[in-house]
């Protein structure tokens, strides 16, 4: 930030209910906190309250509502330092999974993946009397596949680099769709017939949710 803000003789020449911060419009401001590192601390009019959010590969940042001085919020923040060194922590575990994922991604390629998925998808809809419509093999951001009411199934082509039973996992899942479009009680039975505990995998699964992005 300015040096500026620093300098008192600034503040002099403005009446006094008008915040230096407010002159300059400050509306972001980095800090170091030891241990835990340079944080963003920014203005959001969304926020209500001061709120600090860990997040991968971005690290930490304070979103500062209006009404609420920088300073304030800056006091925060260094009074949930060890809040946020935990959750660094986590963060920095994700971001290590997703590195090595994605430099196995790089080794599978998406003609490979496609094939791959795609034989395996076949097998499944065989071997459980499951058919669909048609497949399509996307490089999606959120979600690993979907079915839609016409019985096509879409994959995404990350799923390749998953172990291979929450593969089967997920093309079972969306197959399951073409029977039960919802999620309810007896989507979960149905599945379960062919899974074992697919609540189970489901949550696995979850673990993984950090490497869609990319
Ligand atoms: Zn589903």
């Amino acid at each position: 930030m300015p040096d500026d803000l620093a300098d008192n003789s600034n503040e002099r020449c403005y009446p006094p209910w008008f915040s230096r911060e407010a002159f300059f419009k400050v509306r972001s401001n980095k800090i170091k906190i030891q241990g835990v590192g340079e944080i963003l601390m920014e203005r959001s009019r969304r926020a209500k309250h001061i709120r600090i959010t860990v997040r991968p590969f971005k690290g930490v940042r304070v979103a500062v509502p209006f009404g609420v001085s920088l300073a304030r919020a800056e006091t925060f923040a260094r009074s949930k330092a060890e809040w946020m060194k935990k959750h660094l922590c986590k963060m920095h575990q994700l971001e290590q999974a997703h590195k090595t994922f994605s430099e196995n991604y790089i080794k599978i390629d998406k003609a490979t993946a496609k094939k791959k998925l795609v034989n395996r998808l076949n097998e499944l809809s065989e071997q459980h009397g499951l058919p669909y419509n048609r497949v399509f093999i996307r490089n999606q951001k959120t979600r690993w596949g979907s079915c839609s009411a016409k019985d096509n199934i879409s994959l995404n082509c990350k799923l390749a680099n998953l172990p291979e039973e929450l593969i089967d996992y997920i093309m079972l899942h969306e197959l399951v769709h073409t029977r039960v479009k919802n999620h309810s009680k007896k989507f979960w039975q149905e599945l379960n017939k062919f899974v074992g505990n697919a609540r189970k995998l489901d949550k696995r699964l979850n673990e993984y949710r950090m490497l869609l992005i990319d």
